[in-house]
């Protein structure tokens, strides 16, 4: 075995430990700090997007910035589109992706979501070169599959590949437009004011299955778990002058507290907004969300 296939794998085990097993996330001072291999530490990543720890003979992660959240991005739903480092195809970097290219090696790709926190994405394989585009085409694995690729049959890797990178896709833009989402509304539910992240979703007013439903912090809401799922179901609507409206029958119900104080207790209260009034949310799309929550009601 040589000493880069070592590093690697140990590179991956570490990740498996250290990321948030959900999302994928992880602290940028973490990537940089790395792990211990031997004597030697190995850091995940550098100031430069294609990195090569000094130990190794070829590239072992990628990254993107996270000045740039939709940067590098996809063709199709499945392939991800890497810029080279700089324009010359020549440059070292690029020439290390496109042997890791050529030898299937398995990369980590790291993907800036907020200043300091990178979603990490591995096994990513480099599967085409484009020197006329200044770009590298990647998909991503589901498992770690170095070792048996060879005797799988490539069709079968390549529907893999292709369902694995589309699942990486909508995991990165859900914590992009959950980051946004957070930020502008101070991680508190624009319902009730609930302040604790860890029951706070990143809502769409118009959903993103419809293709109005842009992963824009003016298309959102941060709403409390039962404050979203009320909101899907048409329980509370949002009118476009940014006020609470709770379904009729459910003002008539007699029940517990959540239901007089978290429900019944939103009529006609208004939306905790955020600070910067362009980032309020679009009053046509509330409208059109609002009008559903009329038909529905009616
Ligand atoms: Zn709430």
């Amino acid at each position: 075995m040589d000493q880069d296939f070592l590093i690697r794998t140990a590179a991956f085990d570490w990740l498996s430990r250290t990321a948030n097993p959900e999302t994928g996330m992880i602290p940028w001072k973490e990537l940089q700090q790395g792990f211990m291999f031997g004597d030697t530490r190995i850091s995940l990543a550098s100031m430069q997007g294609i990195f090569k720890p000094k130990v190794m003979q070829l590239p072992l992660s990628i990254r993107t910035s996270p000045e740039d959240p939709y940067g590098d991005g996809f063709e199709g739903k499945d392939v991800l589109l890497y810029k080279y480092f700089g324009t010359n195809p020549a440059h070292p970097a690029n020439v290390g992706l496109r042997e890791a290219m050529k030898r299937r090696l398995p990369l980590v790709y790291l993907k800036g979501i907020s200043p300091g926190n990178y979603c990490a994405v591995w096994p990513v394989y480099i599967i085409g070169d484009d020197p006329a585009n200044l770009l590298f085409r990647a998909t991503a694995d589901m498992q770690f599959s170095y070792q048996v690729e060879k005797e799988e049959d490539s069709n079968v890797i390549t529907i893999r590949r292709g369902y694995a990178m589309a699942q990486v896709r909508v995991r990165l833009h859900a914590q992009s437009f959950r980051d946004l989402i957070m930020r502008a509304y101070n991680s508190s539910c624009s319902f009730c004011n609930l302040k604790h992240a860890e029951l706070l979703d990143a809502a769409h007013i118009i959903p993103d299955s419809d293709a109005l439903g842009v992963p824009e912090v003016t298309n959102g809401l941060a709403l409390c778990k039962i404050h979203h799922a009320a909101f899907d179901k048409n329980i509370l609507g949002v009118n476009p002058d940014y006020h609470i409206e709770v379904r009729e029958d459910i003002l008539e119900e007699v029940d517990g507290p959540m239901l007089q104080y978290g429900l019944k207790g939103m009529q006609g209260c208004e939306l905790h907004l955020p600070k910067q009034h362009n980032q309020w949310p679009d009053r046509e799309q509330l409208e059109k969300r609002f009008d559903e929550f009329i038909r529905k009601v009616g």
